[in-house]
């Protein structure tokens, strides 16, 4: 089973107050497939959400409606029959927006419009397993209903963006702070828990693998330059030049040659913290650069001590 479909498993199980009923069978029937006088119709893939529309309707209208197998096996509900799509018109249609469009309208209590918003996802919402992508989304089916849940939504504190897509109004949120707070205040108290855990355990994760990064990063820049070093005081050695370098890049040297892998902090430390790291890489670059120097063919030296 989905993500999506445990939360609407766990909304399909909440009971309404007396109060939220009403507000909670009037998102269902405005955010289902189709609404209007013509036809009521609703597909999903789940059975607990078919049978709370069928309850929506009934509220309104006294019919319990029938659902139905869909060709491609989900749930369908389908009603023409006039009586009854009056009767649920008659009621969302006393919420009319200036064009005489039907909407949301103003809700008073807190409780009924997280009723509400219960029965809106119920009927257009998904949300994305939190371990693949913080995403939830209501499809609605028209950009003024859109607008409506925005709002009804920004009055809930969640703050949503919407973008068309294939004829319909996607509303979203993206931020997983507002998932969360969405999935308590719709009565999936549960999986928001599961989802807020999922959310802890991939920050946790991200911040492990930063850090590993980092020290393998740190690491490896440690190993290049003791590589350089090496090499700088293994060719002023061959080179029979080792013995005129001044007493101090010597012993740094020896040093070196002894803990071929230890960072520059641990030759600090040996060195019994007369320097610091920075002045260590000093005498280190002072062998590296004599190093050079000695390499370099006759001619140039003379050029460069000229
Ligand atoms: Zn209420």
């Amino acid at each position: 089973m989905s993500f999506s479909s445990d939360v609407k498993t766990e909304l399909s199980a909440v009971q309404n107050a007396a109060c939220c009923e009403t507000q909670f069978s009037r998102a269902m029937l405005l955010f289902g497939r189709s609404c209007s006088r013509v036809s009521l119709s609703f597909l999903t893939e789940h059975p607990d959400a078919a049978r709370r529309y069928a309850d929506a309707v009934a509220h309104f209208s006294g019919t319990t409606p029938e659902i139905t197998e869909s060709e491609s096996g989900n749930c369908k509900i389908q009603i023409e029959d006039r009586l009854v799509t009056d009767a649920v018109l008659a009621e969302l249609e006393r919420n009319r927006n200036e064009k005489k469009q039907l909407s949301i309208g103003k809700i008073d209590r807190e409780c009924c419009r997280h009723a509400f918003l219960r029965g809106a996802f119920l009927s257009a919402g998904t949300v994305t397993n939190p371990d693949v992508e913080y995403h939830l989304e209501f499809s609605c089916p028209s950009a003024h209903l859109a607008r409506d849940l925005i709002d009804l939504l920004s009055l809930c504190g969640v703050d949503a963006k919407s973008t068309a897509r294939g004829g319909a109004t996607i509303v979203y949120l993206k931020k997983s702070d507002a998932i969360a707070e969405l999935l308590t205040a719709m009565g999936a108290t549960e999986n928001a828990m599961l989802f807020m855990g999922a959310k802890i355990f991939k920050d946790v994760r991200n911040t492990v693998n930063r850090r590993v990064n980092f020290d393998k990063a740190n690491i490896a820049r440690s190993a290049a330059a003791a590589g350089r070093q090496l090499r700088a005081i293994k060719s002023l050695r061959a080179n029979g030049r080792f013995d005129e370098l001044p007493a101090e890049l010597r012993e740094l040297a020896a040093l070196r040659l002894e803990n071929p892998e230890s960072p520059t902090s641990e030759l600090v430390e040996l060195l019994g913290g007369t320097l610091t790291v920075s002045g260590v890489n000093h005498r280190f670059e002072r062998i590296i650069r004599a190093a050079e120097f000695t390499e370099l063919p006759d001619k140039k030296k003379e050029e460069g001590k000229a």
